[in-house]
């Protein structure tokens, strides 16, 4: 657990160093986030920090998080247990040219990313895993609508994948009551799964809850 939770720290201190964007020419600056323990058996990929956060260094600080925290409490998950919080990219993207929330990161900056989320998960190895917003549902899920994805869970390999909409206000997905619904049920399986932490049963096949 030492060795690994050094080789975690290391490559928090790595990430936190990378500059990657800034040198292809995608991000004026690089200020790359990342919050979580070795310890920690539940994961949350986010789409990529946002302005607030820039300020904090924290994931999740922002109006966004706040209310992801709510959602996170009507699981069961509390402020003291909150879980490692990674993103598809770790830097600010900017803000989108629509005016309407953060740029989404284009596809090269993804990629450039990716290999540290990869090297997250292979060390952490969480049992849980919230995929918050389309892109990290894309990622780990594929390319379906939020309304096919949100409100079911995935059990592969042993991990259960849990996908979210962005608790972010700039989305209007959740001024429709039908998706509210699918929200308390995704929560439902989230509460579900992480109170089966510790239970030995769980499967590796893949299974769809629904
Ligand atoms: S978004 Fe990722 S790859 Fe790009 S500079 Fe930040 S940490 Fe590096």
């Amino acid at each position: 657990m030492i060795d690994r939770a050094r080789a975690l720290a290391l490559l928090h201190a790595r990430i936190r160093a990378c500059t990657k964007c800034v040198d292809a020419g995608y991000l004026d600056r690089a200020q790359p986030i990342v919050a979580g323990s070795i310890r920690d058996r539940i994961a949350i990929i986010g789409q990529a920090p946002g302005e607030v956060e820039l300020t904090t260094g924290k994931p999740f600080s922002g109006r966004a998080g706040a209310e992801l925290r709510r959602w996170l409490a009507e699981a069961g998950i509390d402020e003291d247990h909150l879980p490692y919080r990674t993103a598809i990219t770790k830097c600010f993207p900017g803000k989108s040219p629509t005016g309407s929330g953060d740029r989404r990161p284009s596809p090269p900056e993804i990629a450039l990313c990716a290999p540290w989320l990869e090297n997250e998960l292979a060390l952490l190895k969480p049992r849980v895993i919230l995929l918050v917003g389309g892109l990290a549902i894309e990622r780990f899920w594929g390319k379906v609508s939020l309304e096919s994805a949100v409100g079911t869970a995935r059990v592969q390999d042993g991990v259960t994948y849990v996908p979210l909409p962005h608790p972010s206000g700039a989305s209007r997905w959740l001024n429709d009551p039908a998706h509210r619904v699918l929200l308390h049920k995704g929560l439902g399986h989230l509460r579900r799964a992480a109170r089966a932490l510790d239970s030995p049963s769980r499967g590796r096949t893949m299974q769809i809850r629904r």
